[in-house]
């Protein structure tokens, strides 16, 4: 019982020692296993996203370079008319009404060309064919600004009032003798151009305008006349500006926004309701350099995202089905270790209790058995008692029969010793041809009582001397009991000593008791 329960708390501490590091290093290493995973895949995903997001650059300059270039053609065409050259020269609205009213008509047909000025050498606006109620401002635009700057035509993106952008291409008009004699601008809405963008992905997307280029209460007044409803107060900076703001989920507009703060070109993860989204931010510029805003595109990474999370599911129960068995298998493997190392660890300590002849327990053992006995005694107070025997004249024993005999009487006495013995004494080698023998909870008469029944049985017993001869041989043995003078094993040792020489004083074949006057005498025979 005491064995395997020993055997046991062996085991369970050879199991922790390594089942615990070894828990933590799997545990760490799936752990590890995860992120990396997680790393790969967002990766990937800001890979498409980077990509999706040059691509609608690239789409985005493509489309106002090309609007751009149809502007200038048309531009072109325009400039070759000398009546309308005559008309700006002279300031004459009227005339310039007159010849493109029904051009404007056609080019807003044909090509969704919205604006269409003159203005003077002092950029003072003589005409708006599309509105002409409406004229005597200064325009000043960046694009008509530049085109006085370079005298060169000039073209732009520009941030209207209500927030739409338009693209505008400004010529600036000489006459024969090179003086300046006006500005010709044809404009376009560029919603077609971020129309386009968007199905980049087939995304949602989104234009942000920021707050500081825009007057609240006009940019709200201009919403509600196109039908929309507006949102100041959505996102802090910026305003959302065309029609999906009204569907902006409150939790994407929150995700966008603090995007917006960190000043991101790709946003995290957006969530809105089962669907993911990775945002790509792109700058919108105005003509003069302004950054007025951004187009937002939402691209679609739910399947992605469903994926890392089935991929994670897989990888976390792979790897938590190798933790478990690999945890197993060492747990059955270190129970079988544990349970050798204890049983060598019980032999290793039989072997070193021993004594190799006799098969008693060794002089080291009995010290420390001794006082053992002797701590459990004072707890106790019960009386120990101990026997020291020496075997009489045993170095005839050796002389006529040899040393190989005298060993064999050593083994049959220590046999004898043993079986005499009660379950709780303790016999030992206490060194050549002497044994000792503990006796746990003996008083002095009951240690006499045994002495003499040990000494009697060991003189009727017969030896064997070798060459089926056989002999007896007689001991004499030295008693001595704990008391409060005599509480060390080493004074017990020395007191049942002692009574030893006493034994051998005597005459041997006799039991002395230490520091008493008793003894017990053999029976004349
Ligand atoms: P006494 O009655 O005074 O004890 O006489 P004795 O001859 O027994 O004297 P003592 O106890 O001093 O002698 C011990 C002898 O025991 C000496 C040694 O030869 C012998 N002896 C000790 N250990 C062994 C052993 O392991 N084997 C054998 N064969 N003899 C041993
Ligand atoms: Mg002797
Ligand atoms: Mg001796």
């Amino acid at each position: 019982m005491i064995f395997s329960l020993s055997m046991e708390k062996e085991t369970l501490r050879l199991r922790l020692w390594f089942l615990l590091p070894l828990a933590c290093v799997l545990l760490v290493t799936v752990l590890l296993m995860v992120m990396a995973i997680h790393r790969h895949a967002n990766e990937d995903i800001d890979r498409d996203a980077g990509g999706a997001a040059t691509r609608a650059e690239h789409l985005y300059q493509e489309e106002i370079d090309s609007s751009a270039d149809m502007l200038g053609a048309a531009m072109e065409v325009l400039a070759t008319d000398q009546g309308l050259r005559q008309a700006l020269a002279n300031r004459d609205r009227t005339q310039l009404l007159q010849r493109t009213a029904p051009l404007f008509a056609e080019l807003k047909k044909k090509y969704a060309i919205t604006h269409f000025y003159f203005s003077d050498s002092q950029r003072v606006n003589i005409l708006r064919v599309h509105q002409p109620a409406r004229f005597g401002d200064t325009i000043n635009r960046a694009t008509t600004k530049q085109a006085q700057r370079s005298r060169q035509t000039t073209y732009g993106v520009e941030l209207g009032p209500l927030g739409t952008f338009t693209l505008r291409l400004v010529m600036p008009w000489f006459a024969a003798d090179g003086q300046l004699l006006g500005f010709v601008e044809l404009g376009m809405e560029i919603d077609h151009v971020l129309r386009k963008v968007q199905h980049i992905g087939n995304t949602k997307t989104y234009v942000l305008i920021n707050k500081q280029f825009l007057d609240r209460t006009e940019w709200e007044a201009g919403m509600r006349m196109l039908g929309r409803l507006p949102d100041w107060e959505l996102l802090p900076d910026v305003v959302v500006n065309n029609q999906a703001a009204e569907d902006m989920p409150k939790e994407l507009a929150h995700g966008l926004h603090e995007s917006l703060l960190a000043e991101q070109k790709l946003a995290e993860y957006v969530q809105e309701g089962t669907s993911a989204y990775r945002a790509v931010f792109l700058p919108l510029k105005d003509a003069a350099g302004n950054s007025v805003g951004r187009m937002v595109l939402m691209l679609d990474i739910s399947v992605q995202v469903k994926e890392i999370k089935a991929l994670t599911r897989e990888s976390i129960l792979v790897g938590g089905i190798a933790t478990v068995t690999l945890l197993g298998l060492f747990y059955w493997l270190l129970g079988v270790v544990g349970r050798r190392l204890e049983r060598d660890k019980l032999l290793l300590h039989e072997l070193a209790s021993r004594d190799g002849l006799t098969g008693l327990y060794n002089h080291r053992v009995y010290y420390v058995r001794l006082d053992e006995e002797l701590i459990r005694r004072h707890r106790t107070g019960t009386p120990i008692s101990i026997l020291l025997l020496d075997i009489d004249h045993f170095k005839l024993v050796n002389d006529h029969y040899g040393h190989l005999a005298g060993d064999k009487v050593l083994k049959t006495l220590s046999k004898l010793v043993m079986h005499s013995c009660r379950a709780i004494d303790i016999a030992c080698r206490y060194g050549g041809e002497e044994i000792t023998v503990i006796l746990p909870e003996t008083d002095a008469d009951g240690a006499l009582e045994i002495a003499e029944r040990l000494r009697k049985s060991i003189e009727a017993q017969h030896f064997e001397l070798g060459e089926s001869k056989s002999g007896h041989i007689t001991v004499s043995i030295g008693v001595a009991t704990s008391s409060e003078s005599l509480s060390s094993s080493r004074d017990l040792t020395e007191s049942a000593d002692r009574a030893l020489y006493r034994a051998k004083e005597q005459g041997r074949n006799r039991v002395e008791c230490a520091e008493t006057d008793r003894s017990i005498m053999p029976e004349p025979s």
